[in-house]
């Protein structure tokens, strides 16, 4: 029976095929990788994984596709995990692996959950070689994003800070089954062997704080946590707008949150 898609999951299938070949040479499998693909849906990129690896585990929340993956792919070296990817234990995942590898992480994201899911994976960033992920196009400007733009936000500092990341290619609307309103991109995610040093909470809390007012100066944004002086001594200018502050400046700014607070 045909699975009729389902919009709360974000369900927009991948049909064209040049475009899942693209994707997998971007991957790149190898046979002994240790990998995770997030939604597989239908199996378009499911199939072509399986192809290369000896094993692939899976994380879907619809159980029809659950039942549909199952039957397709009975078979192949397919290990289902029918839950929720923003509650899943990816860490898991490396316990029970005999020889304790490091996973490689893809999707095709669901792009109503996408910033939660990719805020959930930095958790077991230490754990991640590399995660290739599908998103809305405007959302991977947002992580790459330098500073001074508009698109450089708390995306942008929150995922720089432990990740290198690259846009690597746009996919338009009509390469899915329904097609989605907007641009898709392709974007490569290499976690930071040793991000800068500081309080996780600390920094969430000062990006948050800078840019939920963007159009006002820094020391105005950051009014009940820094004094203007401190924003001098620790070389930041304070009459500067928030998209203008360095990943690095952040950091400086979270460290002494951490000691002064
Ligand atoms: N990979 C398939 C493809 O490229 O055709 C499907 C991609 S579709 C954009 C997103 C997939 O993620 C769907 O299969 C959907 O059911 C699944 N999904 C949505 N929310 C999820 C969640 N919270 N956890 C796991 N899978 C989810």
């Amino acid at each position: 029976m045909k699975h009729i898609p389902r919009k709360r999951f974000g369900q927009n299938f991948l049909t064209d095929q040049l475009v899942i070949s693209s994707i997998i040479n971007t991957i790149a499998p190898q046979e002994d990788d240790h990998m995770v693909e997030i939604g597989p849906g239908q199996g378009a990129m499911t199939a072509l994984l399986l192809q290369a690896l000896k094993a692939l585990h899976v994380v879907e929340i619809d159980r029809d596709l659950v039942v549909l993956l199952e039957k397709k792919f009975k078979s192949a070296n397919l290990i289902m995990h029918a839950a929720d990817a923003l509650q899943f234990d990816f860490g898991s995942l490396i316990n029970v692996s005999q020889t304790d590898r490091k996973l490689r992480v893809v999707g095709n994201l669901p792009y109503n959950i996408s910033t939660p899911l990719l805020f959930h994976l930095a958790d077991f960033s230490a754990q991640i070689i590399d995660q290739h992920f599908m998103l809305q196009k405007e959302v991977v400007e947002r992580m790459v994003a330098e500073p001074g733009g508009k698109e450089y936000g708390r995306l942008s500092v929150m995922l720089q800070w432990r990740y290198t990341m690259d846009c690597l290619f746009i996919v338009p609307p009509t390469a899915f089954d329904p097609p989605p309103k907007v641009e898709s991109a392709i974007v490569r995610m290499l976690p930071i062997t040793k991000p800068l040093e500081c309080d996780q909470q600390k920094l969430e809390l000062v990006v948050m704080k800078a840019f939920s007012q963007r159009r006002k100066v820094l020391r105005n944004c950051l009014s009940g946590l820094f004094t203007e002086n401190q924003l001098i001594d620790l070389g930041i200018d304070p009459t500067v707008r928030p998209e203008t502050v360095s990943v690095e400046q952040f950091v400086r700014l979270a460290r002494e949150l951490a000691e002064h607070a």
